[in-house]
């Protein structure tokens, strides 16, 4: 039998990139696109050799042409931290909507299922806690994350409109904080962040105070959470991602025993719009898919310390400080 064939965009990113090694390991025809702003072409580079994967430079955000047969896709592309909006505001704007309404209408014209990236986000700074996918959120549409949050909402709402008006089979998933490796180093995202401090014997910046709460899961739960979803028949927003709730200051102080530093934490201005606190509700992801997280966090985090120890001192230093830094941290 014919392999089924899959479109992964965002392909060279964080999750893009694990995605990909999960369906070529069900045998799956990988077809990665990714016009590489923030993904990078390393994380992938292992699949190249394969004659079941193959890789388009493209920006979905244009029209999105793929020859033959599609029978899943799975839209990843999008900057997804605060520090590459800041940088790159309209081109995630454009990714979620026009990105979005490209991938449908492909996913229309091939018969094909898709499953969309949302993201914890669409909650904003919630009310609600912990969230579950009932709540419609708080979201500040003008703040520094609204290009995202904002894009992320509208990229639901057409979602759920191809499926309701062109009965195209969609999935939606609210994707919480993810860890693990491949992480970008300079994304600016706490846990790269923390681990890149130790590892170049500098100070942890906590922001604000450190009582904001967050909660992590491991890409391979993520990923498994993912490959359910896709393979059901719920057309509705589900949220994946790992209840275990932490405060940053607790996160400080379990990667500076992890990593052994003797290097101190230093305090500077929140955010703005930094959400206070978020932990998913699973209970329907447990009811539905029957998923929940396996990986705790400090087999998580000893996975992930051992990649970013693995990188040169190059990709260590050089790669380690985003140019927009202080601009994101100071109000
Ligand atoms: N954070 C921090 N120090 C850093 C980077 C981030 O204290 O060097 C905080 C940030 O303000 C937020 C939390 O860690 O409260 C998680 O930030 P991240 O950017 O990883 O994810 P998000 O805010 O999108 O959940």
């Amino acid at each position: 039998m014919s392999r089924k064939r899959v479109l992964i965009t965002g392909a060279a990113g964080f999750l893009g990139s694990h995605l990909c090694d999960r369906f070529i390991k069900e045998d799956f025809h990988v077809i990665a696109m990714d016009n590489l702003i923030t993904g990078d072409l390393r994380n992938i580079e292992h699949l190249f050799k394969l004659e079941n994967f193959e890789f388009y430079n493209h920006d979905v955000s244009k029209f999105v042409h793929i020859p033959g047969e599609l029978h899943y896709i799975l839209h990843f592309a999008s900057p997804a931290s605060p520090i590459d909006y800041l940088k790159i505001p309209i081109q995630t704007l454009k990714v979620g909507s026009l990105g979005t309404h490209n991938l449908l209408g492909l996913a229309k014209s091939k018969n094909a299922r898709i499953l969309v990236a949302s993201t914890s986000e669409v909650y904003g700074d919630p009310a609600v806690h912990p969230q579950n996918e009932e709540y419609w959120g708080n979201v500040n549409p003008v703040g520094p994350r609204g290009v995202y949050d904002e894009a992320k909402r509208f990229q639901e709402a057409i979602t759920m409109a191809y499926h309701t008006f062109h009965q195209l089979e969609t999935r939606i998933v609210r994707i919480f904080n993810t860890y693990g490796p491949r992480m970008r180093l300079n994304d600016g995202r706490v846990l790269p962040a923390f681990i890149g401090q130790a590892l170049r014997g500098e100070d942890l910046t906590i922001f604000g105070d450190g009582s904001q709460t967050r909660s992590f899961c491991y890409v391979d739960d993520l990923v498994e959470g993912i490959y359910r979803l896709l393979m059901s028949d719920y057309a509705y927003p589900v949220n994946v991602g790992n209840p275990d709730e932490i405060t940053i200051s607790e996160f400080a102080e379990e990667i500076i025993k992890l990593t052994g530093t003797t290097q101190k934490v230093v305090y500077k201005d929140l955010p703005v719009d930094d959400p206070k606190q978020r932990q998913p509700d699973i209970t329907l992801a447990r009811e539905i898919l029957k998923w929940e997280p396996k990986i705790s966090r400090s087999e998580g985090l000893a996975i992930t310390y051992d990649y970013f120890k693995s990188l040169s001192k190059e990709q260590l230093y050089k790669e380690a400080h985003h140019k927009d830094f202080n601009k994101y941290t100071t109000k």
